[in-house]
């Protein structure tokens, strides 16, 4: 897809955004924002960094009175922890760059990438995604939920969500546009991004490790977001519970026909209290978990009709880019 671009002209880059979401990250964004200031201002005539504090209770708070006093740093600090993304949503909100990078600010994504992004962009293409390239430092839980999970969101759809793409990624202005338009509560980003379209290269990266603090991500709160995911953008497991039914029907069918059968050869027989006992729980167990999938939907529909909005800003500090200049 890139090498098509590669022959057109090349665009200008007038200003470029880079939203980074932060939640306890106060000593990593020390290291993190001199560098990244570097890198922008080499790539653009103007930029800006957009620091989301989403509900640090950390230093990261406190800290941020200091950094906005560098020029192109603009920071939002949630009321509360709203979870990343929320946190990028407000970030892309308020960024007003012709392109906007979305990093974390953990130092796993390295501001270098930046330069091969904006090459990307400058032939062409509007959406520039970096992949991780290998998952042997991860745990195997990590990585067979990560194919499964992958298998099943994709599975029949008419976009592909990428594995081993994040949120790392340079988004043209148009891009954030149809993603800010997008009206739904429940944003799984990796799905929107998909869904948007638009004229996407991958670029492959190695992560760094976290220098400090650890991930928030732990097995739970991925299964969660996974699950999030797999609603938000399929309705298969609907479609599972139908097919179990009718599996389950047609059984009971056929072992219906036979105990007749049985009842009529060889008279009236009325031991069997097992098999009543273990088939009522296993029906009503299969039951309950249908209506749980069930609704799981509604709740969603729930959390969607009551359109609260996806973050509180409490604060907002310093000067980025106006949105009339970039
Ligand atoms: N993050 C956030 N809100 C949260 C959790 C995380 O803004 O509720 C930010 C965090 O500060 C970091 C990024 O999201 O910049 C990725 O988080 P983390 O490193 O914990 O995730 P991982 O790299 O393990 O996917
Ligand atoms: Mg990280």
């Amino acid at each position: 897809m890139a090498a098509s671009h590669e022959a057109a002209v090349q665009r200008a880059l007038p200003s470029i955004s880079c939203v980074v979401p932060c939640y306890n990250e106060a000593d990593n964004l020390e290291n993190l924002l001199p560098l990244l200031s570097a890198r922008l201002a080499s790539l653009a005539p103007q930029w800006e960094i957009v620091l989301v504090d989403d509900g640090s209770t950390d230093a990261t708070g406190e800290r941020m009175d200091r950094w906005i006093r560098q020029p192109g740093v603009h920071a939002l600090q949630l009321s509360r922890n709203f979870g990343k993304e929320a946190a990028l949503t407000a970030g892309l909100e308020a960024a007003a760059g012709a392109v906007v990078v979305m990093m974390d600010s953990d130092m796993q994504h390295p501001p270098a990438l930046l330069d091969t992004f904006v090459r990307h962009w400058r032939a062409g293409a509007d959406v520039v995604y970096a992949v991780r390239e290998h998952r042997e430092a991860e745990t195997a839980f990590k990585r067979v939920g990560t194919g499964w999970f992958y298998r099943l969101i994709n599975h029949g759809d008419r976009f592909e969500v990428p594995q081993g793409a994040g949120d790392f990624r340079l988004m043209d202005r148009r891009v954030v546009q149809a993603l800010l338009a997008l009206p739904e509560r429940n944003r799984f980003m990796k799905g929107l991004y998909a869904w948007v379209g638009f004229e996407s290269v991958a670029v492959p990266y190695l992560p760094d490790e976290r220098q400090h603090g650890r991930s928030y991500f732990n097995k739970l709160r991925l299964l969660r977001l996974a699950f999030a995911g797999l609603t938000a953008f399929t309705v298969w497991p609907l479609r599972a519970v139908i097919a179990l039914g009718f599996v389950l029907a047609l059984a009971a069918f056929g072992y219906g026909a036979y105990l007749t059968l049985v009842y009529l050869l060889y008279g009236h027989d009325v031991s069997g209290w097992t098999t009543i006992v273990v088939s009522l729980m296993l029906f009503v167990g299969i039951q309950l978990v249908s209506l749980g999938v069930v609704g799981e939907y509604v709740g969603r529909i729930y959390e969607e009709v009551k359109r609260r909005p996806l973050y509180v800003v409490k604060r907002e500090l310093g000067q980025g880019l106006r949105k009339d200049e970039a």
